[in-house]
């Protein structure tokens, strides 16, 4: 795509996982990036997310590493649930519609790192720079005044605007902005292992102890990682002493009692503290804050990169459309509205996980035993077995940019791996069609070319066409009954004759009109540009 109005860059600060999908996906859609790391360069030691969610391998896959991901990664389906020794039940997540991703992979972080890298190497609209320390970060109207400290001196670079994906580590750009990081911090600690070993039996399941009796009174969680890699959790006391456990050989009776004695390999280890914190303003005029700098949540559900990789594809579809002149400034004030209130969603859930986890008082603990207990035998305790929801995509019902439609009402979410039902807010379901004359491609391929019409049997083409031309951005229009290869697009959609669906270029609906005119098409497309918001505490530059 080359679509470059203006030839000043955005500038993406950290290039951890957020910040190489946000310039990725800036890059597609021609946007020119600058990418700035205070590291020296990409330290692969180690590795913190392992869990991915199928929608953002999408969102990877329209970047080209999607696939390899999921090729490489390890997927699961089946989660078992122990008390004590005991396997109380488990659960086989269902497949969800024709999407090409498997529901979850495992796979390093660092790989996923070292595989976005490799994209980001082939990308000629990205000027990765390691070795920049952002200091200083100012803007007028003009546009973003960074300071960066270099080996070579202070540098200063001029940007359109700039996305801070500066991690949990992000405290002084957060206070240049003038936005806060409330929240909480956990007590108990977790040690992180990933171990190299034989467990063919354990190799495509998660597993999660409750106060095994090799923890007592504490949890244990194991997920299978690729090339025999396990990842073993161990929550553990605030005072919990790694090295001391590795000198006196303490830490390797800890494994052998989950492992036997097989040989194995530690990969890399650590002990984490969890936060659950976020940020009151999510845009701050030009400036837009992605990923752990924003919103930090412990890690049980894998929210934290997933909802990450959400908040970059948010950012950087609608920086590139202002950019374009497709949309207006105020566009960017919805990324606020709409990743802020997904980053609520989440701290709602893992702050619910962590106090099952970790009960805050007796009273607690009494509750979470009782419940334990009962689950073995007892349907509806088992539900209330919180060893953490996993991550899901958020749904924008809610949004300015969505325009509702009472004939398709949100039903809230659905029962866990059940996919909600199509509408206004919600992901389009990802099935291949076939354009006449053109390979089948999925429907999320389409989506993420612009804005996406998709037109059922009766509805006035002609309005849809002059509309899609007239809204001065890619637009492409698909006849349901002429796409639908499978014969299942209409049944995904529950679409009726006559209606137009206006899909964002997320893949989000953003609008199901019925029989609609040129003047409910154009209400439709200003809403989901943003320009039909009610504003919300909007920044000034
Ligand atoms: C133990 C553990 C397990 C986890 N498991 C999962 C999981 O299974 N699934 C999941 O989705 N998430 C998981 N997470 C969360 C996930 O690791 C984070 O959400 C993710 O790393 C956030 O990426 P980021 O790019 O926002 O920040 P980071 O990875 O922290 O990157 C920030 C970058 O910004 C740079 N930087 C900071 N300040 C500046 C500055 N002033 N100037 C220039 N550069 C700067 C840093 O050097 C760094 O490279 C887990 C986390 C932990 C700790």
């Amino acid at each position: 795509m080359d679509h470059t109005k203006t030839q000043s860059p955005v500038a993406v600060i950290g290039n951890g996982p957020v910040g190489q999908t946000t310039a990725l996906l800036l890059a597609r859609w021609g946007v020119p990036v600058l990418l700035l790391d205070d590291r020296p360069e990409r330290d692969l030691v180690g590795s913190k997310a392992i869990c991915q969610q199928r929608d953002v391998l999408d969102i990877w896959a329209s970047v080209g590493v999607g696939q390899q991901i999921a090729t490489e990664g390890v997927s699961w389906r089946t989660a078992r649930t122990f008390y004590h020794d005991q396997e109380v039940f488990s659960y086989t997540m269902p497949e969800v519609g024709s999407s090409p991703f498997p529901a979850f992979v495992n796979i390093s972080q660092s790989r996923t790192e070292k595989l976005l890298d490799d994209q980001i190497a082939k990308q000629p609209l990205i000027d990765a720079r390691w070795s920049h320390h952002v200091t200083g970060l100012t803007q007028d109207s003009s546009g973003v005044q960074l300071e960066c400290q270099t080996p070579s001196g202070v540098k200063h670079l001029n940007a359109s605007h700039a996305v801070v994906c500066a991690g949990s580590r992000g405290r002084d750009l957060r206070k240049t902005l003038g936005v806060t990081f409330e929240g909480r911090s956990f007590d108990d600690h977790f040690l992180i292992c990933d171990i190299e070993t034989d467990m063919p039996g354990w190799s495509n399941e998660r597993r999660f102890y409750f106060d095994p009796a090799w923890n007592p009174g504490r949890q244990v969680l194991v997920h299978p990682c690729p090339d025999s890699t396990f990842r073993i959790d161990w929550q553990v006391p605030s005072d919990y002493d790694l090295e001391a456990e590795e000198r006196s050989g303490a830490l390797d009776e800890r494994i052998r009692k989950i492992i036997g004695d097989k040989p194995y390999r530690i990969v890399w280890n650590s002990v984490y503290r969890f936060h659950a914190r976020l940020t009151d303003r999510f845009r701050v005029g030009r400036v837009l804050l992605a990923g752990d700098c924003a919103h930090i949540v412990a890690p049980f559900g894998a929210r934290g990169l997933n909802s990450g990789a959400a908040d970059a594809e948010n950012a950087a579809w609608k920086i590139a459309f202002v950019r374009h002149g497709w949309a207006d400034e105020e566009l960017l004030e919805s990324y606020h509205d709409e990743r802020r209130a997904a980053a609520i969603e989440n701290l709602e859930i893992t702050n619910a996980t962590m106090d099952f986890l970790v009960p805050q008082d007796e009273a607690g603990w009494k509750k979470r035993r009782s419940i334990l207990e009962r689950a073995a035998h007892d349907e509806s305790a088992r539900a209330e077995v919180n060893s953490g929801r996993l991550c899901e995509p958020f749904w924008y019902t809610e949004s300015a940019l969505t325009t509702p439609n009472p004939t398709h009402p949100f039903a809230g979410r659905p029962a866990r791996g059940q996919a909600p039902s199509a509408g206004p807010g919600v992901l389009l379901p990802d099935i291949p069609v076939s354009a006449k004359g053109q390979a089948p491609r999925r429907l999320h391929e389409y989506a993420r070319d612009g804005w996406l019409f998709l037109v059922a049997p009766g509805a006035d083409m002609a309005a849809v066409h002059a509309a899609a031309a007239g809204c001065g951005a890619p637009a492409k229009v698909l006849a349901i009954d002429a796409v639908d290869i499978r014969g299942s697009l209409a049944q995904a959609l529950a679409s009726r004759a006559g209606e137009v669906w206006l899909v964002r270029p997320d893949a989000y609906v953003a609008a199901v009109l019925d029989r609609p005119d040129a003047a409910a098409l154009d209400a439709a497309l200003q809403n989901a540009r943003g320009r039909g918001r009610t504003k919300v505490g909007a920044a000034t530059v």
